[in-house]
């Protein structure tokens, strides 16, 4: 008897974690494009002229007004060429897991225009870099519960399908100010952060400036090319992924492994960070170095650790 409890038990507890990895994985969001278009029009009558920007922000100065509209484009002509700097980075969030790249996704036959990170209901989103709270809104088929911060850099981010708001538009913040909370709103099926960059309404792939399991930029500065692909400059910190897949891949490369920057570990009831060092051959100061914790760091069940 008690063994058929216990393989019970074993069984329930594996469909519950399939459960999970597959609501992870087919995490699905924003169709927003059609509500885009709505909305794009409104904000044409609420476009209001401000004062409020700090002109020691030249990245600011590049857009032509400030409004708390969702916008898809704006009417500006681009730059040939902007240097932006990445240096005042912080992660958005405490987890280095992705689980969805940016590009095409071939199952819904549209694109994906984020990279969405594991998180959990109620873990902390935070600014990614310094910048002005533009946008606080709801998105019931899209986004969810998402806030857009214009950057001094010059770039704008989005935070989609969070539980809860923290900030209030038109407020400055600083990078790693908390923003809101993590969640599951919106077009989305498992929480997760779905987090866009964008440079004057053009999406920038964030795995080209960010690389998530190192929770770090992958240069000091990214130049933004009109018409032409992006580059890295300044001191490199981790290396650029390959170009995102924009296509759907050819017949002869569907059946590639798909490389990762790096391995990531998501830990368990009862898991120790020698545990963790031990299955992945390493050592723990060698794990805590590469997590940038201490060795005498609490792990919290579902924290990503990466292992590579
Ligand atoms: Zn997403």
């Amino acid at each position: 008897m008690n063994t058929i409890r216990t393989v019970l038990a074993c069984l329930a507890l594996t469909a519950t974690s399939l459960c999970a990895q597959a609501q992870d994985l087919l995490a699905d969001h924003v169709p927003a494009d059609r509500h885009i278009r709505a909305l794009d029009s409104i904000s044409l009558f609420r476009i209001t002229p401000i004062q409020e920007f700090n002109l020691t922000n030249p990245g600011m100065e590049l857009y032509p007004e400030w409004n708390n509209q969702y916008a898809k484009s704006y009417d500006v002509k681009k730059p040939n060429e902007y240097t932006i700097d990445l240096r005042q980075f912080h992660a958005p969030c405490d987890s280095r897991l992705v689980t969805s790249h940016y590009g095409y996704r071939r199952q819904f036959g549209r694109n994906h225009y984020g990279t969405d990170i594991k998180l959990y209901t109620g873990d902390t989103v935070r600014a990614a870099f310094n910048g002005k709270i533009r946008v606080v809104a709801y998105e019931g088929r899209g986004y969810g519960n998402y806030v857009i911060i214009r950057h001094d850099n010059g770039l704008e981010t989005v935070y989609g399908h969070m539980s809860k708001h923290l900030v209030r538009e038109n407020q400055t913040v600083k990078a790693g100010e908390p923003i809101g909370l993590g969640g599951n709103t919106g077009r989305s099926t498992g929480s997760h952060l779905h987090f866009e960059t964008r440079f004057l309404g053009e999406f920038i792939d964030p795995e080209q400036l960010i690389d998530f399991a190192a929770q770090d930029v992958r240069a000091d500065y990214y130049v933004y090319r009109k018409n032409a692909k992006g580059t890295l400059a300044g001191n490199a910190r981790a290396k650029a992924p390959v170009a995102a897949n924009d296509e759907a891949p050819k017949r002869s490369e569907q059946s590639a492994p798909v490389k990762r920057p790096s391995k990531t570990y998501l830990v368990k009831k009862g898991d120790t960070l020698t545990a963790i060092a031990k299955k992945h051959g390493m050592t723990v100061q060698e794990l805590c170095r590469l997590n940038l914790i201490k060795e005498n760091a609490n792990l919290r069940v579902g924290q990503a650790i990466r292992c590579s």
